[in-house]
């Protein structure tokens, strides 16, 4: 994935089918790349219900953001903005994934 110097990849949802993405996934603009209709896109924020299936998505999506030396997001994500702790990140889904995030890390074992 390209990132362009101060492009703001927005995290977003469409409120037809329920698709979960960057922004740098709509090829064309407007329209869904999953169901093809225009879209409805919602900005994803972090007060949002999110469903197990979606915060997987989302973590994946996460995966994709850069990370300095001092561990800290050198993108926005959802409402984290750049420069924050990634750790927090982590704690907000590990918040909402019942401890699922510090399983894929590796931190802890079932
Ligand atoms: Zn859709």
């Amino acid at each position: 994935m390209i990132h362009l110097v101060g492009d703001k990849d927005e995290r977003m949802s469409c409120t037809g089918c329920r698709w979960i993405g960057a922004e740098t996934e709509i090829t064309i603009p407007g329209f869904c790349p999953k169901c093809q209709k225009a879209g409805n896109f919602n900005l994803l924020h972090c007060d949002m219900r999110f469903t197990q299936k979606e915060l997987k998505i989302l973590w994946t999506l996460f995966g994709d953001v850069p990370i300095n030396d001092q561990d800290e997001i050198e993108e926005d994500f959802l409402d984290f903005t750049k420069g924050t702790d990634r750790f927090d990140v982590w704690h907000w889904f590990d918040a909402r994934t019942h401890g699922v995030v510090n399983a894929l890390l590796g931190l802890t074992t079932f």
